[in-house]
């Protein structure tokens, strides 16, 4: 079989990581990312990029936990190099705060962020309505710039990017040996997906730089989270609403919640405010599927889903899709020569 040739539709940060796993995974491949949408202008660029995990009620605890450490581990060495501030990625260091102790003390990824333990009693006087906390390192991706490394170093590995509606999968059999689906919201409507439904999220991108620190309301609506050149305020989840208009009494609500946690923003500068889609799902859908018709079958590897947690999880997710295109191309390669006997 000729090299086989990769569709990944979608260029937020799944489709992106998953097409450079493809690349690292099988260089003999010849990939090529279609979507209609790149940086600045996906959901991806709204998002706050601060690894902290979501938890998907459909999957295991250790393969989420796998996901996050992958991820973590691959970002850090990214934060540990020259890269780290053309690539956006930062160590950044601040508080999870609760108004009254969580069930869970020791979330399953305490161990993967950096010195992960109880606040003191001093560190919780910042919070006067908050009585318990948890102080932790973490790393924060600045998205666009993420995203345009992202897609520099698939252009250096040859991969073409194409501006391109998909309007269904099948479309592409005829072009493309595998097609991997990373479409975000966008797969509710490209192959039907009722499980996957839209969380809205609003937030703002204020200029703040004295603000080094996160903090995180543990209740996970209202959030401040440093970039390198931008401070991210937090938020809301609306389930089910489509609109990606901006509200001004949300962003004067959001504005009131973040300055009592962090009363210094008061002096913010320059707020733009952005809307999202988290594309939400009980579970993230990574699994092979074979479309067929009138007996010419194609190939498919989902990799969508991932809800309010896309950053902190999307290079794990990425490596196992890669794994199986493997498995896709294990399978041609074994028709084929099954073909020519
Ligand atoms: P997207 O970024 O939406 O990319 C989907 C791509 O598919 C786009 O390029 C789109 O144009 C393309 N596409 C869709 N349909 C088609 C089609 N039919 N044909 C061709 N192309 C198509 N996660 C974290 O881990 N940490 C955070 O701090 C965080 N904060 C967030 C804050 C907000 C306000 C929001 C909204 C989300 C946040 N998230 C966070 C979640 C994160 O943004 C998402 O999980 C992640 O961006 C999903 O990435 P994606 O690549 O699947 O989707």
């Amino acid at each position: 079989m000729a090299a086989p040739k990769v569709a990944v539709v979608g260029a937020g940060v799944v489709g992106l990581s998953t097409a450079l796993c493809i690349t690292e995974t099988c260089p003999s491949c010849s990939v090529t990312v279609l979507s209609d949408q790149f940086s600045p202008n996906t959901t991806s660029d709204v998002a706050a990029g601060i690894l902290i995990p979501h938890t998907y009620p459909g999957t295991p605890i250790h393969v989420q936990k796998q996901w996050f450490k992958e991820t973590f581990t691959y970002l850090f060495a990214i934060s540990n190099s020259a890269e780290a501030s053309e690539a956006g990625i930062h160590l950044v260091s601040g508080w999870q705060v609760f108004k009254n102790t969580p069930k869970e003390e020791l979330p399953f990824w305490s161990d993967v962020v950096l010195g992960f333990r109880p606040m003191s009693e001093a560190e919780l006087q910042k919070f006067p309505q908050h009585r318990f906390g948890q102080a932790f390192a973490t790393l924060k991706c600045d998205c666009p710039p993420y995203l345009l490394w992202l897609e520099k170093r698939l252009k250096a590995t040859g991969v073409q990017m194409y501006t391109r509606k998909v309007a269904d999968l099948w479309e592409l059999h005829s072009e493309y040996n595998i097609v991997v689906n990373c479409a975000g919201i966008g797969a509710h409507q490209l192959v039907g997906d009722e499980k996957l439904f839209p969380v809205r999220g609003q937030v703002l991108k204020v200029h703040a730089p004295w603000v080094k620190n996160f903090i995180r309301d543990g209740d996970g609506l209202t959030y401040i989270y440093p970039g390198i050149h931008r401070v991210t305020l937090g938020g809301t989840r609306e389930k089910e609403i489509w609109s990606l208009s901006p509200d001004s009494g949300t962003t004067k609500d959001i504005f009131d919640r973040c300055c009592s946690l962090e009363p210094s923003l008061r002096g913010a500068q320059d707020i733009k405010v952005k809307v999202g889609l988290r594309p939400s799902r009980w579970c993230v859908r990574l699994q092979r599927e074979v479309l067929s018709q009138g007996g010419v079958k194609l190939p498919v590897v989902h990799n969508y889903g991932h809800g309010a947690g896309g950053f902190s999880v999307h290079r794990g997710t990425a490596k196992e899709a890669a794994r199986l295109v493997g498995e896709c191309i294990a399978a041609l390669q074994g028709s084929s020569s099954r073909a020519k006997l």
